[in-house]
Formats: structure tokens, C-alpha cells, sequence
């Protein structure tokens, strides 16, 4: 497949800063807010949003499946009702429009004062309005590390595993931007095994590695997505922090699996990067065995070489990057999640999310969450102020990077950071 908008050789009207995340070959889409005026549709470049409400009203997006209402919109959702068609052309007249060598937009100076606006100038809102939120637990590492700390580490990895791709139904309500801080939560713990459950604050507050996809509509319920289809029924991803409660889960999680645990909040990026973009950096994934069951099977390269840091800022002091992973490392790939969740004739819709899973690469360095890293809190972690972390204490900032990297090209998804602030009284 070629996209044009993804050729290397492009370069922009609109300065990007060297090492930027977001160079004409990315566009990224998101919603942001200036004084005064309501929030609506934006792709980023360099260190400037480009208003798409602005520019369809000036009449430079003419000729595509669009109206006003997709881009003067709160939210991503109606832009992405026009299908993977419909934003495929979209990203090709805007990185047409902002091309070096193309003059249409570039010349109009007063139209360029009112389509760009300084990144620094806008409140990024909530991208999408979420439906449904899954969280699949695709990553072996991460599988496997957590059977050996909980289970047994002869049979670390549940019989299931390698047949399924695990997943459960997250809660949509608790999802929310990078940048809003987070309470500590509160609920049942059971710090002694002999004792009865108390009711407290939680003492292992820990995060999640994750990216997530971003589906447009899907099938009528009853149909089934196959892997070949998966990638049109997918708009774009985001940088995911899925936080969770490790000692609330580790009382709740029999026979239902993590609920409050889990469900207080989830953090993603502002920036949803198309799969488009993510094109020329697809990579093949692990291999799968014991061989996969008909429906999952697939061809070609199915994942992406995403680099992706997690580091904690403590209150007042310099961050540490405590892990550095990647996207490619995750055993089961997009396609095989939106088949099997689709399989049963489970309907998804546009504007659903998607979570990976904890996101755990090979070495101690590269695993997802403080309880790999710090491994049950029997390996704390130093920051640079020398201050240790188990796991994450009040007032401190975790914050995630990701990353892609080819024929000189960078694109970026930003990050997601947030704090963690005490427990409500
Ligand atoms: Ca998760």
C-alpha cells in the first residue's frame, strides 16, 4: 500500500522542530480548545494545531465526504463515522496543503494566521467519545512475569493463553486525558494473608504500559471482523496508561478478574496517530506456538516498531525513565484482538477503545509496570533524587513516550502523563 502523505522526502511550509514527534508524515488528529471558542477538530504539526474547522470554512477541504458539523465538533467520533476512506483522503489534502513545494494554503498568509495556532496557545480535550473499553493482556513477558509472582512459576502462563487472546471489558466512564491528575484509590486490601480485608487506601499503586487502538464503526452485531478486514476497522492509536491497584486486584480478581482495581482511571494521549502513518514502520510480530486457531491466523507484517519510555516525575524533581519498551514485542497483534472479540459476533462501533495489555519487553529494564520492574516490591527502584519507588506514591507524575523511527523520518505520539494525588478523605 502507498499513502502519499507518508513519503519520506516531504518536508512542510510549517517549521518542525528537529526531533519533533510530529513532522509532515504523521498529522495526528485530536480536539483542542482556544479562549473563547468552542473545542474542535485539529491535526498537529511541528509545534502548531491546524484548525480543520477553520480550514473547511475557508474552503480547502472542498471535495472530500466532509461537513462543517465533522470538524466543529467536540469530539473525533463524527469525522471518524467517514470511514477509513474518508480520513485516508483527509490526511492527504492536509499534508498536501502543508507541503513545502505546493503554494495553495502557504501563499494565503491571512488564512495561514487563522488555521495555525501555536500548540502552547490550546487546551487539548478528550479525542474521542469512548463507547467501549477493552484491555486485552497480549504481552507473554508481561503474562509470564505476572504468573510467576501470583501463580506458579513452572506453569506461569494460564493453560488458555497461548490459544486466546485474553481480554475483558474495561469501563469507558474512567478513561481520561493526560494531564488530569488521578486520586489514589480507595478500597479492600488484605495486606495479611491471615487476616481478614480492610478497608483503606491503596498501598500498591502501580501503572500500565499500554498503547490502544481506536475503532471506526464495525459490523452489524451477529458479523465478524477477520484479521485481513481488522485494519480497516481501525482509526488510530494512543499512548495508554492503564493504572491500577495491585493490592485491590490481587484480593477482587477471583473469579471475575480485576474490577475496581482497575477501572479508577485510565490515562491516554491527546494525539490519536493514524494507523496510516504508523505504515511504514510495520514490523512482524513473534512467533505464535503452538500454531493459531483458523480465524487467527494472518499474513504479513501486523505490528509496529513503536519505542515506547515510561518515566516518574517525583513532586518537585527531575524524572527518572525506568523502562524502555516496545510495541513489536507483543505476542498477539491488533488484527488477531478485533477478530476474536468480533468472533463470537460481538459488535463494535466507532469510537471504541482498544488496550493492548501491559506492554512487557524481554529484559528487566523493558517491563511495563513498577510490579515487573520493582518485582513485588522486592527490587525498588532509585530515582535521581535517591528517593526509591515500589510503586507509585502520592504527588508523583508518571509519564509515557512513544515513538517510531525510519528513513530519517520520526514520528511520536507526545505522551500521557499524570499525577497521582492522595486519597480523598
Ligand atoms: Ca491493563
Amino acid at each position: 500500500m502507498s499513502i502519499a502523505a507518508n513519503n519520506p522526502e516531504l518536508t512542510s511550509w510549517v517549521p518542525v522542530p528537529a526531533n519533533s514527534d510530529f513532522p509532515i508524515q504523521n498529522l495526528p488528529f485530536g480536539i483542542f480548545q482556544t479562549k473563547n471558542e468552542k473545542p474542535r477538530v485539529g491535526v498537529r504539526i511541528g509545534d502548531q494545531v491546524l484548525d480543520l474547522k477553520t480550514l473547511y470554512v475557508l474552503g480547502y477541504l472542498e471535495n472530500l465526504s466532509f461537513e462543517l458539523s465533522d470538524f466543529d465538533n467536540e469530539f473525533l467520533n463524527a469525522m471518524m463515522k467517514k470511514g477509513k476512506k474518508g480520513t485516508r483522503e483527509l490526511r492527504n489534502r492536509i499534508s498536501k496543503l502543508l507541503r513545502s513545494d505546493v503554494n495553495d494554503l502557504q501563499k494565503n498568509e491571512h488564512h495561514v494566521a487563522q488555521v495555525l495556532i501555536p500548540v502552547d496557545q490550546v487546551e487539548m480535550r478528550m479525542p474521542v467519545q469512548i463507547g467501549d473499553y477493552t484491555d486485552f493482556y497480549s504481552s507473554k513477558e508481561h503474562a509470564t512475569n505476572v504468573g510467576i509472582m501470583f501463580r506458579d512459576p513452572a506453569n506461569a502462563l494460564l493453560p488458555n493463553w497461548l490459544w486466546i487472546p485474553v481480554g475483558y471489558h474495561g469501563r469507558a466512564s474512567s478513561v481520561i486525558l493526560s494531564g488530569v491528575p488521578v486520586h489514589r484509590p480507595k478500597g479492600q486490601i488484605k495486606p495479611q494473608d491471615d487476616q481478614p480485608p480492610i478497608y483503606e487506601a491503596s498501598r500498591q499503586v502501580d501503572f500500565e504500559l499500554e498503547m490502544a487502538f481506536i475503532t471506526y464503526d464495525g459490523k452489524p452485531l451477529g458479523d465478524s471482523i477477520s484479521t485481513e478486514e481488522a485494519d480497516d476497522y481501525i482509526f488510530g492509536l494512543c499512548l495508554f496508561n492503564d493504572w491500577s491497584a495491585r493490592d485491590i486486584q490481587k484480593w477482587e480478581y477471583v473469579p471475575l478478574g480485576p474490577f475496581l482495581a482497575k477501572n479508577f482511571a485510565s490515562s491516554i494521549s491527546a494525539w490519536i496517530v493514524t494507523l496510516d502513518a504508523l505504515e511504514p514502520y510495520k514490523v512482524s510480530t513473534p512467533d505464535q506456538d503452538p500454531e493459531v486457531l483458523s480465524y487467527l491466523k494472518f499474513e504479513g507484517e501486523r505490528s509496529y516498531d513503536i519505542h515506547l519510555e515510561v518515566a516518574i516525575e517525583p513532586e518537585g524533581s527531575a524524572e527518572t525513565t525506568i523502562s524502555r519498551s516496545n510495541f513489536k514485542y507483543m505476542y498477539w497483534n491488533m488484527a488477531q484482538q478485533l477478530a476474536h472479540h468480533t468472533v463470537n459476533g460481538c459488535n463494535v462501533r466507532c469510537g471504541d477503545l482498544m488496550g493492548s495489555g501491559t506492554i512487557s519487553g524481554p529484559t528487566e529494564d523493558s517491563y511495563g509496570s513498577m510490579l515487573e520492574l520493582a518485582w513485588k516490591g522486592t527490587k525498588p527502584l532509585k530515582m535521581k533524587d535517591g528517593s526509591e519507588r515500589k510503586f507509585i506514591l502520592d504527588n508523583d507524575s508518571v509519564i509515557m513516550r512513544g515513538y517510531c523511527e525510519k528513513n530519517g523520518v520520526r514520528i511520536g505520539f507526545g505522551e500521557v502523563s499524570s499525577k497521582i494525588l492522595p486519597a480523598k478523605k
